[in-house]
């Protein structure tokens, strides 16, 4: 596993707690360890919430019906659901999360998606990562484990912590993906519930291999457009979700990742003019000004650098996240390699509304003259079949004022 440890592919983590809350059950009492727990209500309405692993050997499991549970699993000891202890347990655990990286996407009170590329350098892996992340939750909970898959991306990973479960380490070999995937059943892709299951197996495709052969016609006939062509992707093992965070829905920012690597130059200005407006139009939408503008570089190694800078004039317009990205561009040290990813984002939001100090504009008149080019450019793209009005030259400096260049 540690030869995996240098893969700078590998940038996902999907972790989650081993019966959550049968597990916390048995944390606070020791006596119902090795019990058919059943974590629910045992009413002839109630639902199986969580089933401890010795429950499960009797078929109990999460959302089957309590009635159910009780005929399966006679003998199994009852719990009502705790919540608050649960979301108490869950605080600490996603803490420990947060330690080793800012991108962390919580899924449910149990288990997140993290992106770790830009911790590999510092902790030394992905593996060390993975490994250390389940020892530190063991110690924080005083004694609860975690699944832990590590993979190239968000599916992978997903599906990875659960091929070990309980208290299991996954690493899914970027280079035999394909093999991982083919023998395994539809229903272990992300998002392929009963319905979906039922639909596959009815036009014989039950395993990940079947949908790959079938082509990606068939399952756009039987799944519409968008569910095909997901599947058909998920089944190569393709899938390009970057993790989303509560932090980035209070920065505002657009990155992409190039086809091919770009040089310094033209290409990755003319990305930086359009995310810029793009940024831009997000803010003025939302009514917010940001006060910092972040350059995120991606080289074709994933060496992931970072680079940031505070603004004097908080800002809603294009120009001025512009210049800083580029001027931010022009420092980054690329020891001669291409671009792969650029991002432009923007951070420490500030409302539309709160005043701006007096007299710290470097050009006034500019910044007036530009928000009247944005707002005439958003009122043109509300009306239908409208202009759609570019901004043009205005992206540039103002003629008028060379120095600002
Ligand atoms: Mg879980």
């Amino acid at each position: 596993m540690d030869q995996f440890d240098r893969d700078p592919r590998l940038i996902f983590i999907h972790a989650d707690m081993d019966a959550f809350f049968a597990a916390v059950e048995i944390l606070d009492d020791p006596s119902l360890a090795g019990k058919p727990l059943i974590i629910g209500h045992p009413g002839p309405r109630g639902v199986v919430s969580t089933a401890s692993y010795e429950a499960r050997k009797y078929r109990v499991h999460s959302a089957l019906p309590s009635v159910e549970a009780m005929r399966r699993c006679p003998m199994g000891i009852w719990r009502s659901p705790r919540g608050e202890r649960y979301q108490q347990v869950s605080r600490q655990v996603m803490k420990v999360f947060e330690q080793f990286t800012p991108e962390v996407e919580p899924l449910s009170l149990d288990e997140a998606f993290l992106g770790i590329e830009g911790s590999l350098r510092l902790f030394g892996g992905a593996v060390t990562i993975a490994r250390q992340l389940r020892q530190q939750v063991y110690q924080c909970t005083g004694g609860l484990t975690i699944s832990v898959g590590v993979a190239p991306n968000k599916f992978l990973a997903k599906l990875a912590s659960d091929l070990d479960k309980p208290d299991g380490l996954t690493v899914v070999d970027p280079d035999r993906i394909q093999q991982l995937l083919d023998p395994l059943p539809v229903e272990k892709i992300w998002g392929v519930g009963p319905r979906t299951r039922d639909a596959l197996h009815h036009i014989g495709l039950r395993e990940i291999r079947h949908l790959r052969q079938a082509g990606v016609d068939l399952l756009v006939r039987h799944l519409g457009e968008s569910s095909g062509q997901h599947l058909w992707q998920l089944a190569h093992g393709e899938d390009h979700r970057s993790i989303s965070t509560e932090r980035d829905s209070r920065s505002i920012s657009r990155e992409s990742t190039f086809e091919v690597d770009l040089l310094r130059g033209p290409s990755t200005e003319s990305f930086l003019r359009i995310a810029a407006e793009q940024v831009a139009r997000s803010l003025r939408e939302e009514k917010l000004r940001a006060r910092t503008v972040r350059l995120k570089v991606r080289t074709g190694s994933f060496r992931t650098m970072s680079r940031s800078l505070t603004l004097q004039v908080p800002t809603q317009e294009p120009l001025p996240l512009f210049e800083t990205a580029r001027s931010l561009l022009a420092e980054v040290e690329l020891n001669g390699e291409g671009i792969r990813l650029l991002g432009l984002g923007t951070g420490n939001l500030i409302r539309q509304s709160s005043p701006l100090q007096p007299g710290l504009f470097d050009d006034q008149t500019s910044e007036r003259r530009q928000q009247v080019v944005s707002r005439l450019l958003d009122e043109s793209r509300q009306i239908e079949g409208g202009a759609g009005l570019e901004r043009g030259k205005m992206l540039s400096p103002p003629p008028e004022d060379p120095s600002t260049g």
